[in-house]
């Protein structure tokens, strides 16, 4: 295998080009640099965290999509990838750390349990992350296959590409916070119940 055939480069965003020079907008250049260097947050609390352990791992590679570095502080990420099973209890200590994470934050939810409570219809258990913060791509499957979570992945690319750099700044955007009682600047408090 050549060098050339080794690594896939990115194709340059739209804009106009001519000897010399390229021009393009803002948003298209920081959505192109984001998109290849999102840094997740894995929060894996059961079995799901182990197909996440695959995806990692070289069959599939998270770092062919510019991924490879995890970050165990949310200070430090910008994708939540939460895998497994949420306990009610859980639920609030999840909403703290995306309240932690730097804005702009994506999340998802990998397999049937964070995204709907799965099998799990009980008292005890948080019937979808998306009770406690917002969610960008559901994953199914219980568990999904590594080639699934790729696909969420991808799927999150494709937002972060596109995201206008003013989104976060919208009314929508705030009010979407509001209705789940996040700050939008973090201040220390006492975790919620739910
Ligand atoms: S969705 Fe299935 S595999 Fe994933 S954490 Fe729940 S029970 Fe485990």
């Amino acid at each position: 295998m050549t060098d050339q055939n080794k690594y896939t480069k990115v194709a340059a965003p739209e804009g106009y080009s001519g000897p010399g020079f390229m021009a393009t907008s803002l948003d298209k250049v920081v959505g192109l640099a984001r998109k290849n260097s999102i840094w997740p947050l894995p929060f894996a609390t059961s079995c799901c965290g182990i197909e996440f352990m695959s995806t990692m791992a070289s069959n599939y590679d998270l770092g062919r999509f510019g991924s490879e570095r995890l970050s165990f502080s949310p200070r430090q990420a910008d994708l939540l990838m939460v895998m497994g099973t949420i306990a009610k209890k859980m639920g609030p200590i999840l909403q703290q750390i995306y309240e932690q994470m730097a804005e702009p934050r994506w999340v998802i939810a990998v397999g049937a349990c964070a995204s709907s409570g799965g099998i799990f219809d009980t008292h005890s258990v948080l019937q979808g992350i998306d009770r406690v913060i917002p969610v960008d791509v559901y994953v199914p499957g219980c568990p999904p296959r590594p080639e699934q979570i790729l696909d969420g992945v991808i799927k999150i690319q494709e937002l972060v590409e596109t995201e206008s750099l003013r989104r976060r700044d919208s009314q929508e955007y705030k009010d979407l916070l509001a209705g789940y009682g996040i700050n939008q600047v973090w201040k220390k408090e006492e975790p919620k119940t739910i």
